[in-house]
């Protein structure tokens, strides 16, 4: 690993070098990196399979140049981000009313939601002038997303604790709602449990209070459906259940596409309008954009165009199959380890584990010490996964690893001193 205390002297070269050899270079720079393709990797990687990656790669690289800012002069990317967001659409129950536009990620589509509620606050203040800052009423288990968004808009957002299996409480989130509450939100599922909040509930909250409601499917969007094919019972949580606003939906985790890509879709053109920034007062006229962001890569478009076509409903059972029977090899593996159990009921591929007994981080450290990556969770306190295709190659040996460092906790009663750190 590079030594971040140091301060890097990079140096633009005079002249350029050759290709090759900077190819060398890069893989040797590449040599510490997360080993995700032998699945030893928790979090943050998602890959379908090899073939997925060559049909990612060829069609971002055919649009590497051209900007997904100026649609209007390239019909080609338009005509495939209309495509995404209508299947999009599609796997999220919406009707023909619905519409949205791809992001650069899921915090772009929260802050884009959240912006649109944010947007929708200037006729809640008109209601209520005493409103100074909005509130966003979200679960205990919401991504921090929401807060960083609700950080740049101004806004406050109120925790609400989650109930005892988890799951966002749609009784105390609407006790939690104020005047000055513009907007209410809930997972499906919840990153780090991986429980789908009750949507439906909620949304009946948000009906009756006549507030804007985003359910955040980031993480399970686009694959949840083809669970629910293969025989998964995944409860409503999109368009399909009346009250939800808006719902984010990552083409690059569950989708599978290459990163910088997101959907962000609303029930109506009115909702999404109310979003969008017109700026007139510089000298090259009207600026309008529907996103956070202004040049955008067509790459990202053209490829998670390609990679959804390219696998199709079949492709995404299947890998909805081969993501649910790892997840069934998993937990039964897990269930045999003395002291481990579950948190919670999590219907997909996000879960936490725990440990009785002894310190579940401690299981933490010592799988660390043996290259597995570890994403920690704090409350409760366990040990988070997300799981892919590849796991499928690795989780027999992840298993064994869990086995024999759980024993040992407990034999030893060690504590670990390591908290719960997310990444930057
Ligand atoms: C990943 C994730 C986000 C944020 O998405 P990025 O693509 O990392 O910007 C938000 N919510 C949930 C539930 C997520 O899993």
């Amino acid at each position: 690993m590079s030594d971040e205390t140091q301060p890097h002297h990079a140096r633009l070269p005079e002249r350029g070098r050759p290709w090759e050899e900077l190819r060398d270079a890069i893989q040797g720079l590449r040599r510490d990196d997360l080993d995700w393709r032998h699945g030893r990797h928790s979090a943050l990687i998602w890959y379908a399979d090899d073939d997925v990656e060559r049909v990612s790669s060829e069609a971002f690289g055919m649009f590497l140049v051209e900007n997904g800012l100026g649609l209007r002069f390239f019909p080609s990317p338009r005509r495939m981000e209309e495509d995404v967001v209508a299947i999009g659409r599609e796997l999220l129950g919406g009707d023909d009313g619905v519409c949205g536009h791809m992001t650069s990620g899921g915090t772009e589509s929260l802050f884009l939601a959240a912006h649109a509620a944010h947007a929708a606050r200037e006729w809640a203040r008109r209601r209520q002038p005493t409103v100074v800052r909005p509130e966003v009423v979200v679960p205990g288990s919401a991504h921090p997303a929401i807060d960083k968004a609700a950080h740049y808009l101004g806004m406050d957002v109120v925790r609400v604790p989650v109930r005892a299996n988890f799951r966002a409480d749609s009784v105390a989130m609407e006790a939690a709602i104020t005047p000055a509450t513009v907007m209410l939100c809930a997972s499906a599922p919840t990153y780090s449990l991986g429980v789908v909040d009750p949507i439906a509930q909620v949304g009946e909250v948000a009906a009756r209070h006549g507030l804007w409601f985003h359910v955040d499917a980031c993480v399970g969007g686009i694959l949840a459906p083809f669970a629910r094919e293969i025989g998964v019972a995944v409860p409503a949580f999109a368009f399909d259940v009346p009250g939800v606003t808006s719902v984010s939906a990552d083409l690059h985790k569950s989708g599978f596409t290459p990163k910088g890509a997101s959907t962000v879709l609303f029930r109506s053109a009115e909702r999404q309008e109310v979003g969008v920034f017109h700026f007139d007062g510089w000298p090259s006229g009207r600026y309008s954009t529907r996103t956070f962001t202004g040049t955008r890569p067509g790459g990202a478009i053209a490829a998670s165009w390609a990679v959804l076509n390219f696998l199709g409903r079949e492709g995404y059972r299947r890998i909805a199959g081969t993501v649910m029977a790892t997840r069934a090899r998993l937990l039964a593996g897990l269930a045999a380890i003395g002291g481990v159990h579950v948190w919670g009921d999590p219907e997909l591929w996000a879960l936490g584990y725990g440990l009785e007994g002894g310190d579940i981080f401690a299981v933490a450290d010592r799988l660390e010490s043996q290259s597995w990556h570890v994403a920690r969770i704090r409350e409760p306190r366990g040990i988070h996964l997300m799981i892919t295709p590849v796991h499928a190659r690795s989780v027999d040996e992840y298993l064994v690893a869990v086995a024999d460092a759980a024993r040992q906790v407990r034999a030893t009663g060690e504590r670990s001193a390591v908290d719960a750190v997310y990444w930057s």
